[in-house]
């Protein structure tokens, strides 16, 4: 009989972590409280960024677990070589990343899970639940795990039971606060003090034949208006439009709290996104979209004795995201851990005792460079050549 595992939360992670699961003979169930994002009639996404850059990390990761597959769920990612610094006069300076045309990818953060959805939906051995919510784990040694869900269908919890858990349930996860009951784990969160606000740039109104006939700026780029605390970065989308995200402190977000003091802030500081984005539609989006909150967890151990449970991808280690590798990383700890599996010939307890302790260093550095990068991005990529254009223009 093959073991059974319920993988709790169908984001990014967990369906990656299903489809390595099923690969290797488990029969997996794979849990989510919201409704199917890839019906029409869904309204509850995960919107918590449209876009997202991938990069040789989370690559890799796919790859190792199922070769060929980033051909299928990343045929649509934007190469994005280097960055594009704005400066206050609308100047723009490309900073690659690499002498041998490094990059990193652009990809639609609904596109790439509804394409994971779809390659967990082709392997016979994975049942997905969606409007299931994980609200209680049954731990028990030597037996099996039950885990409570509350459903949208039924007004009594259901149960079901399994030799193991695996929890992708994002930053706030119950699978996380459940093992906490269980286990001594070491546990901090704490939140940035930064608001982060979507806007969204428009395809090129007209052609410009520089860029492929519908982007407004190079698609090629990662474009960043750094400008000390707080910046604008924009990511391309395959239709021509970016995704553009403002970043900077509450207090200053808080403090622009009339149309007039927002269009003021916004043209004085990024008069040439709001040029490709419209002054009105710059301000009704910094007035009206959601506030994003950016928050850390740290924990360790990262799994219960007797290859109970583990937890990865957010629920494990969340960062803010200016190193772009949340997601990337995520996807790391499910390559890792199927190595572990490998490497222990399926025995889960020596697997999972050895990802905690062989894992936490590198997740712990990359959280930091993570908050560091905050840092680089909103005024380090300034370069010299800028500082000293700058100058030059007071004189
Ligand atoms: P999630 O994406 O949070 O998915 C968790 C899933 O679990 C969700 O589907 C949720 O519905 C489900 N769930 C939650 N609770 C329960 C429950 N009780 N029962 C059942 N289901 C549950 N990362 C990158 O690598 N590159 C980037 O460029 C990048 N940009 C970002 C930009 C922003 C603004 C933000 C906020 C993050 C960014 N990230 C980026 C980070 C990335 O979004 C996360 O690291 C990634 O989404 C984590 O995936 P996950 O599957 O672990 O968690």
């Amino acid at each position: 009989m093959p073991e059974t595992v319920a993988v709790i939360g169908a984001g990014l992670v967990g369906c990656l972590a299903a489809v390595a699961l099923a690969k290797r003979g488990y029969e997996v169930t794979l849990f989510d409280y919201r409704l199917d994002p890839r019906l029409a009639t869904t309204q509850d996404r995960n919107l918590r960024s449209i876009n997202l850059a991938i990069s040789a990390r989370g690559i890799t990761s796919l790859e190792y677990v199922d070769k060929g597959i980033s051909k299928r769920v990343l045929k649509d990612i934007i190469p994005m070589q280097g960055r594009m610094i704005h400066n206050l006069r609308g100047h723009q300076e490309a900073q690659n990343y690499g002498l041998f045309g490094e990059c990193i990818n652009s990809i639609d953060r609904g596109v790439l899970n509804n394409s994971l959805l779809d390659e967990v939906d082709n392997l016979q051995n994975v049942a997905l639940k969606f409007g299931h919510k994980l609200s209680q784990i049954k731990f028990t040694p030597n037996a099996k795990q039950t885990c409570v869900f509350t459903t949208n269908a039924a007004s009594a919890a259901k149960e079901y039971a399994f030799d193991f858990v695996l929890g992708c349930d994002g930053a706030y996860s119950s699978t996380r606060s459940q093992m906490q009951r269980e286990l001594r784990m070491d546990f901090s969160q704490e939140y940035i003090d930064c608001c982060y606000i979507e806007l969204y740039v428009p395809p090129a109104k007209e052609h410009n034949p520089k860029f492929n006939g519908k982007f407004a700026i190079s698609p090629n780029h990662l474009h960043i208006w750094p400008r000390g605390n707080y910046m604008l970065i924009a990511l391309a989308n395959g239709d021509g439009s970016f995704t553009s995200t403002f970043f900077g402190p509450w207090s200053l977000v808080e403090g622009l709290d009339t149309r007039s003091k927002i269009q003021d802030f916004l043209t004085n500081n990024f008069p040439d996104a709001v040029e490709i984005i419209g002054l009105k539609q710059a301000v009704d989006a910094f007035e009206n979209h959601p506030r994003g909150a950016l928050m850390c967890v740290e924990c360790s151990p990262y799994h219960l004795s007797q290859g109970r449970a583990i937890i990865l991808g957010d629920a494990a280690h969340s960062m803010v995201p200016f190193y772009g590798q949340g997601m990337n990383c995520g996807f790391e700890d499910v390559r890792v851990l199927m190595q572990l599996l490998d490497k222990h010939s399926g025995n889960r307890a020596a697997a999972f005792e050895e990802y905690s302790s062989k894992r936490h260093t590198d997740l712990v550095s990359i959280i930091k460079l993570a908050k560091n990068n905050y840092k680089e991005m909103s005024h380090g990529v300034i370069s010299n050549l800028y500082l000293l254009r700058k100058k030059l223009d007071t004189l």
